[in-house]
């Protein structure tokens, strides 16, 4: 299996050069020996590094963002970073390269590791909009090594490591999730939210539709995890989703404080 796919079920690129290799033949079979022979010796070696290049194919970015409040008042709890405890915002978890049949390529290059050398003018943005909560605490590095890697390294072809970091900053700025739900009367004190109200609240500012995550609390409530929106390829415009994760929430979820 190609380095590009471990995370996803069906494994888009190599169905592309299926895909291919059928369209290939059925052209040779059509045509007469000597330009098949030389087909093949033209097409043979791009099947060859096709399979690394067909990896940086996607279809659209899911953005993602969490909110820290339902990250830390779980079981597992959670660890303010090395800078101190964020804002109380949404924060970036990552910008998701995916496919439109709801798979998705993960660890496309591992010739291309997180350089903080590359973002360094983005780095004190990251601190505040991407803050890292999982322990022990940290300074961010190693929540931005794993998304570049599974994640932004499957976009190379679009993003560099610098443009995907300030991409998804750039996203964080254009869209103010918090300010939209209490625009809405909805805020992080606790209180229990319709999820319709929560989805038609985002819908109507944006005019696309966002999907829910939930997680759930110590004691076991639902409760609003991760806020979905869908970006297209170049990372700057916001879409309608062409696919949307399985995961479901109740009805009604709390929105914690933090
Ligand atoms: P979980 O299993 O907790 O939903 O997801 C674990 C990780 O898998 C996520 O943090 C993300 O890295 C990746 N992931 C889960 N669902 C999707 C998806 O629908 N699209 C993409 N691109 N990545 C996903
Ligand atoms: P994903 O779920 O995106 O595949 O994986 C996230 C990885 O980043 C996990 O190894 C997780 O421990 C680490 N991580 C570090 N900080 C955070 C954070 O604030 N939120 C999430 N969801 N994962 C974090």
């Amino acid at each position: 299996m190609p380095p590009c796919c471990s995370g996803s079920p069906l494994l888009k690129p190599d169905t592309s050069i299926k895909e291919k290799e059928g369209y290939f033949t059925a052209m040779t079979r059509r045509n007469p020996p000597p330009v098949s022979l030389l087909l093949l010796l033209v097409l043979l070696p791009l099947l060859a590094v096709a399979p690394t290049s067909l990896a940086q194919d996607f279809d659209f970015f899911y953005f993602v963002l969490q909110w820290p409040g339902s990250y830390c008042d779980t079981a597992k709890s959670c660890c303010y970073p090395t800078s101190g405890k964020p804002a109380a915002d949404f924060g970036i978890h990552g910008l998701w390269p995916n496919y439109n049949d709801g798979s998705y390529p993960s660890n496309c290059d591992p010739n291309s590791p997180y350089d903080a050398s590359k973002v360094r003018d983005l780095l004190s943005s990251m601190r505040q909009k991407w803050p890292t909560l999982a322990c022990p605490s940290s300074d961010g590095t190693q929540f931005w090594t794993h998304e570049w890697e599974k994640h932004g390294t499957c976009s190379e072809s679009v993003l560099d490591q610098h443009d995907y970091f300030q991409a998804a900053l750039g996203l964080k700025k254009q869209v103010d999730v918090l300010q939209i739900l209490q625009d809405a009367g909805i805020q992080p004190d606790g209180g229990n939210y319709s999820l319709k109200s929560i989805v038609s609240a985002i819908s109507d500012a944006i005019g696309y539709t966002p999907w829910i995550e939930c997680n759930k609390d110590e004691a076991g409530n639902s409760q609003l995890y991760q806020v979905y929106l869908c970006v297209d390829t170049s990372a700057a415009k916001l879409i309608q989703c062409p696919v949307l994760p399985r995961k479901r929430c109740g009805s009604e979820i709390e929105f914690p404080s933090f």
